[in-house]
């Protein structure tokens, strides 16, 4: 009998869905050095079981914390002796958790075309690859599916390619290469039903589509999108186990790339978060756009879009030297935030990632820009905390349509500007 307990708990634990009952976040303010250096000591802590969502850096920037229900006792008491000023940011995070879910169990449906697709849900894998089929199918001469590789777990990994001509220069966007910022997702989804309705209606875009191919790859991270659907809604790194720690699970694709590879602002703890993997590219889901990159040949715009903070970034981030084409990347981002807060007053910050977040190394614009590729951006979608990676689906729509103006400034430029 206490076997057959203990085998049920056992099976418990590995098929069910985390939950996050009484989970809070918090925002944390730290005044000064010492208070980020403490912050940076309460991270260390394993047995908390924290998940920062914004990790302390600097004074300047704000620090959101995911603390599971049993450690807010301690982490309370922790930051209240060393007078650390913080603010609940979300209360219960299965409370939100639910209502997310409660949505998408509401327009769970099989759409007959992407005109019935639900664009203000969020949905699963099967339901985005669904999506991208149908999407072909019903735009044969504007779109084709092409698939640049398989995930760990063996996924493929679908790209669009919208083209009007052969040998054209490429642009490139992709999103959910973070697997729980399931707003870029939602946007990519968004935005590849946008390009066909606009092809030959929008004159700007048409002007792009005959002169230039856009790839988009929507569910850059699958592995790491189906876990999050089923297992643990808060799962960013791929889902690769480390040859010898096993229980350690992912590398963090964002780190993984060839460029100032292994440096600071990446992990190379195996567990940790921003773990950086056992060398360059070792993550497939990473090696497959380095191929398609190298392979192409042409590409002339770079855009990799995470969630959130509302930024617009450009290189470098693993080095203070300014990429050459600093001046022009900055006038640049600068016009294309101004696009997007246009719609509906949404405020973003730009720079360079070592000047506006933090130092990170081995990230994908930094290996895009140094292969030559110009036009190299990430943006941090909506929002600056509130929701953080849990923004509620009546944002999506609005967090695309606002987003797709700063796309376009970026692929107008490259248009305009040919290199
Ligand atoms: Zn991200």
């Amino acid at each position: 009998m206490k076997g057959l307990l203990l085998l049920t708990a056992l099976c418990v634990a590995v098929f069910a869905k985390k939950t996050f009952e009484g989970n809070q976040v918090l925002r944390i303010t730290a005044k000064d050095e010492t208070q980020i250096s403490l912050l940076k000591e309460l991270s260390e802590q394993k047995h908390l079981e924290l998940d920062f969502w914004r990790e302390p850096i600097h004074e300047s920037l704000p620090v959101d914390v995911h603390v599971p229900f049993h450690s807010l006792q301690d982490v309370r008491a922790f930051l209240g002796n060393n007078q650390i000023q913080y603010d609940v940011m979300i209360m219960d995070v299965q409370d939100l958790l639910d209502d997310e879910e409660r949505d998408m169990v509401k327009y769970h449906s099989s759409p007959k075309s992407t005109d019935d697709f639900v664009y203000t849900a969020y949905h699963n894998l099967s339901e985005i690859y669904s999506f991208i089929n149908m999407l072909v199918a019903e735009n044969r001469k504007l779109v084709s599916k092409i698939v640049i590789g398989r995930s760990n777990k063996k996924r493929p990994l679908n790209v669009l390619k919208f083209s009007t001509g052969a040998n054209r220069p490429g642009i490139w966007i992709d999103t959910g290469i973070h697997s729980r910022e399931w707003d870029t997702q939602a946007s990519g989804t968004w935005f590849a039903k946008k390009i066909v309705k606009d092809y030959k209606r929008d004159p700007v875009l048409t002007d792009i589509l005959n002169n230039y191919d856009i790839f988009l790859e929507i569910v850059t991270n699958p592995d790491g999108f189906a876990y999050t659907h089923k297992k643990n809604r808060m799962w960013r790194k791929t889902r690769k186990p480390h040859h010898f720690f096993f229980w350690c699970v992912g590398v963090d694709p964002n780190r993984n790339w060839d460029a100032g590879f292994g440096g600071a602002g990446s992990s190379g703890k195996p567990c940790s978060e921003t773990y950086h993997g056992p060398r360059a590219n070792s993550e497939s889901e990473v090696k497959a756009i380095v191929d398609f990159v190298k392979s192409h040949g042409k590409l002339k715009a770079f855009v990799s879009i995470h969630s959130y903070s509302q930024m617009l970034l450009y290189p470098y981030g693993y080095t203070r030297t300014p990429a050459k084409d600093n001046d022009e990347l900055n006038k640049l981002a600068k016009k294309a935030v101004s696009a997007l807060q246009s719609l509906y007053n949404t405020q973003y910050r730009f720079g360079s990632i070592i000047n506006t977040i933090y130092q990170a190394s081995g990230g994908t614009i930094d290996w895009t820009y140094n292969q030559g590729i110009k036009y190299s951006y990430t943006f941090e979608l909506r929002d600056t905390g509130t929701y953080g990676f849990l923004l509620p689906a009546n944002q999506i729509v609005p967090t695309a349509e606002e987003t797709w103006r700063a796309l376009m400034t970026i692929m107008e430029h490259t248009r305009k500007n040919p290199y």
